[in-house]
């Protein structure tokens, strides 16, 4: 399932520093997370560093984005071929 951000961000950019799949940029109004490439952090970390890093709690898991870790971690080595994930 990957992460989104809620209204509540405010837009410091602190997470999209921390994601190594480069998954999240600067939108209009909020920070905002490409679901094509959050694998929440399975590959990259034990566990999702923007959800971790967040002084306000905005990044959670989008229910309209459902996966398994296996789906996620083919997702992870889709973004970053060739390389060795964390949590194999
Ligand atoms: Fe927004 Fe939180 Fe990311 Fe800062 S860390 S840009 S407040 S979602």
């Amino acid at each position: 399932m990957a992460y989104k951000i809620t209204d509540e961000c405010i837009s410091c950019g602190v997470c999209a520093m921390e994601c190594k799949n480069e998954a999240i940029s600067e939108g209009e109004e909020t920070y905002v997370i490409d679901p094509d490439k959050c694998t929440e952090c399975v590959g990259n970390f034990e566990s999702p560093r923007c959800a971790e890093v967040c002084p306000v709690d905005a990044p959670v898991l989008d229910p309209e984005h459902v996966e398994s870790r296996d789906e996620l971690l083919a997702k992870w080595h889709r973004l970053h071929p060739g390389a060795t994930s964390v949590s194999a």
